[in-house]
Parts: C-alpha cells; structure tokens; sequence
C-alpha cells in the first residue's frame, strides 16, 4: 500500500502565481488577501482559520501551519481552496489559496548522511579526536559491545581446537 503524504499550507505570500485565465501572476499575499475580502475566515477558539470540507470533515487551515494528509485528500484541499479574485464574487478567477509543499512517503526511511572523521566512534558518533582516545572511549563508554567481541573469539578458538585435536 503506497502511503503517500503532503504537507498542505497556505500559499507563500512571496510566491507568484500564474493565472492561466488572465494570463497575470498574482503574489500569494494577494491571494490571501482575497480570503478577508471574501469573508472566508471563519473563528474558533484557537483563532481565525480558513476551513475546507472533505469527506464530512472539516480542515482548519491557519497562518503559519501546515497539515499533513494523504496526497489524495491534499490535492482535494487545494483544489476545494480556490478563492475567487477580483470584486466581482461570481465571475472573477479562480485561484487556490492552498499549496502542496512537499509530498512524501511515510514507509521509506529519510536517508540523512552523516558526516564522520576515522576517529569518530562508530557507536555513539562522536568523534573523539585521536585514535588512543577512541580506544579508551570505546572500552569505557561500550565495555558492553566489545564484551560479546572477546567471548566470540573465545568460542571460536575452542571449536578450532576441538576440529584440530579430531
Ligand atoms: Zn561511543
């Protein structure tokens, strides 16, 4: 099952917008402008927000959040987010005041490169400066990896003792 999320926020008021109606770009601050010319703020206790309906349910869209759902409900969301702009409320173009920042899948993990120096303990990742210190850190701080490592070889040796002695 792909499991593809969106974050969905408002517009970026610096972002302009083409309209392929009027062929003009609009900045994202006119847009959400718009939405108090419009009186589509609605109020609840935690503030002014923007609300589009999905599926019975209503997303509550407010400055400077952004909401995570699956793609499919975001590409809803924005395209339910049109605002109409202009005066005149009927025939006037339409814009979404939403966006699709980013889409993302939940299942795969996020790849995050870590930068490290020859000194850098491979357990904790901190870089311990100089190979003596590395060793000592390591057997004060991960006694209990290095522990297992001894009784291996341990083991190992007598079953090579045991197949010598055959
Ligand atoms: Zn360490």
């Amino acid at each position: 099952m792909p499991s593809y999320q969106a974050r969905v926020r408002f517009v970026p008021t610096d972002k302009e917008i083409y309209n392929d109606e009027t062929g003009v770009a609009m900045k994202g601050a006119d847009i959400l402008k718009q939405l108090r010319i419009n009186n589509l703020w609605r109020n609840d206790r935690e503030g002014k927000y923007f609300g589009v309906m999905f599926d019975g349910q209503t997303f509550k869209f407010r400055e400077g959040q952004e909401i995570v759902v699956p793609v499919e409900i975001a590409r809803h969301l924005r395209r339910m987010s049109a605002v109409c702009i202009g005066s005149d409320k009927l025939n006037g173009p339409l814009l979404p005041c939403l966006e699709i920042a980013e889409t993302f899948d939940l299942m795969s993990p996020k790849i995050v490169e870590v930068k490290t120096t020859p000194t850098t303990c491979p357990i904790c990742q901190i870089d311990q400066q100089t190979f003596p210190a590395l060793m000592r850190h390591q057997m004060e701080e991960h006694s209990d990896v290095f522990k297992p490592v001894k009784k291996e070889s341990k083991i190992r040796s007598t079953i090579t003792d045991e197949v010598l002695e055959d």
